[in-house]
């Protein structure tokens, strides 16, 4: 029997599910407490994930939002292609099994005490604690840029208000116009993601704004599944051409490092102005503030973390998971978070238990819908290396969409990614 890239994802995901809950229902580490700092992606399937391994362990994620906004499928919220509303996922699923959800924001992270402080002055103590507070955004470092001015020039990074103040932009601007997309350095929250955005906007001023463009000024001088996406560009938006409906232009030059909301223009490093209608300024990032002010981070902004068990290398008992961590090879996506989450609530509980952790096997898969029935996709598996030092991709397995793919293999990854949407917060959240 032949398998192809899709089944061997599938069945090495399964296979690292299954290794890495290989004790269900029969470990006790009756009586011990963890608490989730952040209930994104990563953070609400480590707190499901513990809880199906060792129900007696005392699992309390710590979360500002009632609601959570996937930022997956945000882009399709941009071009009109769905509603906000269908990205939003609450926490009774988790609540049912069993888990506490503490409506509040963590101040605080007392690695010696192992207590959470939270706004209200609560302190949660903990035996371990999992830390997936995602991203920070680093608005002072485009100048003129800040929490103010994103009301004006939305980033649009983090799904939910600023996707609804980016959509409502783009409704009301004239035809003609130019929406600039201020695209960031590495490492970021999802590489591919700006592309995907350009696309999905381009998509939507081609039926409705037909004489504007989406105009891309980056940081870097390649970007994510690029040959893909320049490809569908070519056919469906005359990329390349002079009527383009999409426009990149790359770093370091291109780098937008300065912003005035009140006359909507941009300054390039090179020294070009650019006036927008529409600006989405996706800043340069670090690990959300959270685990910058617990000591979590090193000096690149980002927290050093055991490969095999995502405890931070810098506060023992504490995991850091997610887009916050260095996980080397892995991206910092959605479904790496998922993927973080499974292999630290199996360490998680191994430890509490006083076990050995497992060997994990980790997987990643990112689509991009760039346009009506047209999809591409990146898959990879990693395993930790021999000294455990780097997550490493494993040779042969995943890949990209084929450059040759037919119409009806493109159409088909469109409904791929809508499926891998419904899974994945399926498996998180309900
Ligand atoms: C436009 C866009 C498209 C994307 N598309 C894809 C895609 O197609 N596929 C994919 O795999 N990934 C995609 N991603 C990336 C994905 O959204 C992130 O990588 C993922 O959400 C990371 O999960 P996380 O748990 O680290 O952070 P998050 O999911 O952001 O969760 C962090 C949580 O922590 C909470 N928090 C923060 N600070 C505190 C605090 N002090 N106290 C308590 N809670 C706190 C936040 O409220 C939030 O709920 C996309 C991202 C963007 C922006």
């Amino acid at each position: 029997m032949t398998m192809n890239r899709r089944d061997f994802v599938k069945t090495t995901g399964a296979v690292a599910a299954v290794s890495a809950f290989g004790f269900p229902h029969i470990a006790r580490a009756q009586g011990k407490k963890v608490v989730i700092v952040g209930g994104g992606t990563g953070g609400a399937t480590a707190a499901k994930y513990i809880k199906m391994a060792d129900d007696s362990i005392d699992v309390t994620i710590v979360e500002p939002n009632k609601e959570y906004y996937t930022c997956y499928m945000s882009n399709e919220v941009l071009s009109g292609a769905r509603k906000l509303e269908s990205i939003r996922h609450g926490y009774d699923g988790l609540k049912a099994m069993g888990i506490n959800v503490v409506f509040e924001k963590a101040t605080a992270i007392d690695p010696e005490k192992k207590v959470v402080k939270t706004e209200s002055g609560q302190e949660l103590a903990f035996d371990r604690a999992v830390v997936a507070p995602g991203v920070s955004m680093l608005y002072d470092k485009i100048e003129g840029y800040s929490k103010e001015a994103a009301e004006k020039m939305p980033h649009a990074w983090k799904a939910g208000e600023q996707t609804k103040i980016l959509r409502s932009q783009l409704e009301a601007m004239d035809d003609g116009g130019v929406v600039v997309i201020a695209a960031p350095p590495n490492p970021f929250r999802c590489p591919p993601g700006p592309y995907e955005r350009a696309s999905q906007i381009a998509m939507y001023l081609k039926e409705a704004k037909p004489k504007s463009k989406v105009l891309i000024l980056d940081s870097k001088q390649k970007f994510s599944k690029q040959g893909l996406f320049t490809q569908g560009w070519e056919r469906l938006y005359g990329f390349g051409t002079e009527d383009s409906l999409i426009e990149w232009q790359p770093g370091p030059d291109a780098a937008v490092v300065a912003v005035d909301p009140s006359t909507m223009t941009v300054t390039t490093s090179f020294g070009d102005e650019v006036k927008g209608a529409v600006v989405n300024v996706i800043p340069p990032q670090a690990a959300g503030q959270i685990a910058l002010d617990a000591g979590l981070a090193d000096d690149s902004g980002w927290c050093p973390v055991d490969k095999k068990t995502f405890e931070s290398t810098l506060h023992k008992g504490i995991h850091v998971i997610g887009d916050a961590c260095i996980a080397t090879a892995m991206p910092k996506s959605g479904y790496s978070a998922n993927s973080q989450g499974k292999v630290a609530a199996a360490a998680v509980v191994a430890l509490l238990n006083d076990k050995e952790p497992g060997i994990p096997a980790y997987v990643n898969t990112c689509y991009s819908i760039i346009g009506k029935d047209y999809g591409i996709s990146v898959a990879a598996v990693y395993r930790l290396s021999e000294d455990g030092s780097t997550i490493a991709g494993v040779e042969g397995a995943g890949g990209l969409t084929p450059s040759d793919a037919p119409d009806f293999a493109l159409k088909r990854e469109v409904q791929y990614a809508y499926s891998w949407y419904n899974n994945i917060v399926s498996d998180i959240f309900s």
